[in-house]
């Protein structure tokens, strides 16, 4: 593979060869189901307790409050069912307009089916107003949903205020923590949160394992029926993947709080608005992820801009995705108040634990050269 600048960490992360290593002996001879009884499937079984350990120490919660799912989207899709199965009666939801596509897909689908979906509208720095969050809980409401940080932007939504809304109008909540996993500590004991859903590919883990944490103290619907994962989620567990996802959390333990992903994010922002006129970042600057920045460049067709940037080697993601034959600009974007022609006009540029500063520093160059107002 070509060795290129990649700056799209928010869409997935490459394996760290330590994972790769931990995974390998579950690929050869571990091949032992983990719920069988003879020592090749416990040894799986123990390998599965080893990784729990690992990813709940970094999501701060009880090891028996963790459940091993295929992915991210499986984790939201659970969690959000399981809520309303819990009272038939309760067939209204509140989410926010900013929502990656599996929660916005699934509530989507739910109100073709008949339930009511409250979409909350953010501001121009792609923030909730509480008090309308507050005021949107009814009586029949079976869940909230709402992000933990943007994928787009990375902005931080105030998890620790929207679990004391939630307690006080006693309704459920599910935080799609997926982004915010191994960036940045998350303490679940005594937040107040119900359901919270992680991916293993966002933290140097492979792709087609995800987490779902599910409070103790909150009755569960699983979405996939059997045996496996004390009856919460049926399915032979992958093995290899998940002892992959407990040593990618692992080693994410021992970065949290360490900053230079950041001040590799802030130099490369810096140099793109000092060197490009009518560069903006979007988004709420004091309350992001360290690694992501979203900038709309004036006069930039983003899509066109991507594939000059990957020719120069610079991976990274338009604001807009192009489907069917047309480019729809970002819904985050256009939630957050941007024209059209704005959303078109920006990339988000993720930075992640293998970023060097000659990266930074080659982008920093590149991308001025492809993002200058007068070649569009
Ligand atoms: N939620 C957020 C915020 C994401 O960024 C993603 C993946 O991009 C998902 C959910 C879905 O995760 P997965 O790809 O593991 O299904």
């Amino acid at each position: 593979m070509s060795s290129v600048i990649y700056l799209d960490n928010n869409a997935t992360t490459q394996i760290d060869p330590e994972v790769l290593e931990a995974m390998m002996p579950w690929l050869r001879g571990g091949y032992g189901n983990p719920s069988s009884a003879y020592s090749l499937g416990r040894e799986a079984a123990k390998a599965l307790d080893q990784a729990r350990t690992g990813v709940a120490a970094l999501a701060g919660c009880h090891v028996d409050e963790f459940l091993f799912t295929s992915c991210g989207t499986e984790s939201i899709n659970t969690a959000i069912q399981s809520a309303l199965a819990l009272d038939p009666d309760k067939r209204h939801i509140v989410t926010s307009a900013v929502e990656h596509s599996a929660t916005i897909k699934l509530c989507e689908y739910l109100a073709r089916r008949g339930y009511e979906i409250t979409w909350l509208p953010v501001d121009r720095s792609g923030q909730l107003d509480l008090a309308r969050l507050e005021a949107s809980i009814r009586s029949d409401t079976a869940i909230v949903s709402l992000l933990w940080a943007n994928n787009e932007t990375g902005v931080l939504f105030p998890v620790q205020e929207i679990a004391a809304i939630a307690q006080k109008k006693k309704c459920l909540l599910h935080i799609d923590a997926v982004q915010a996993f191994g960036k940045m500590p998350l303490a679940l004991e005594g937040a107040g949160v119900h359901f919270m859903s992680f991916s293993g590919h966002k933290i140097y883990a492979p792709k087609g394992v995800g987490g779902l944490y599910v409070n103790r103290r909150v009755k569960f619907t699983p979405l996939l029926r059997g045996s496996q994962e004390n009856a919460r989620r049926g399915g032979t567990q992958n093995v290899a993947s998940i002892v992959g996802f407990g040593k990618a959390a692992e080693i994410a333990l021992q970065h949290l709080g360490t900053d230079s992903i950041k001040s590799l994010r802030d130099t490369l922002e810096s140099q793109l608005e000092s060197a490009i006129p009518g560069a903006t970042v979007n988004g709420d600057r004091n309350n992001r992820l360290p690694n992501t920045t979203n900038i709309s460049f004036e006069g930039v067709e983003s899509e066109g801009a991507l594939i000059l940037l990957d020719e120069k080697g610079v991976s990274c993601s338009a604001g807009s995705a192009c489907s069917s034959g047309s480019v729809h600009p970002s819904h985050v974007l256009k939630a957050m108040g941007l024209s059209n022609d704005q959303a078109r006009a920006s990339l988000r540029f993720s930075i992640g634990r293998f970023t060097t500063a000659e990266d930074i520093q080659k982008a920093g160059q590149i991308i001025p050269a492809i993002t200058l107002p007068h070649l569009f």
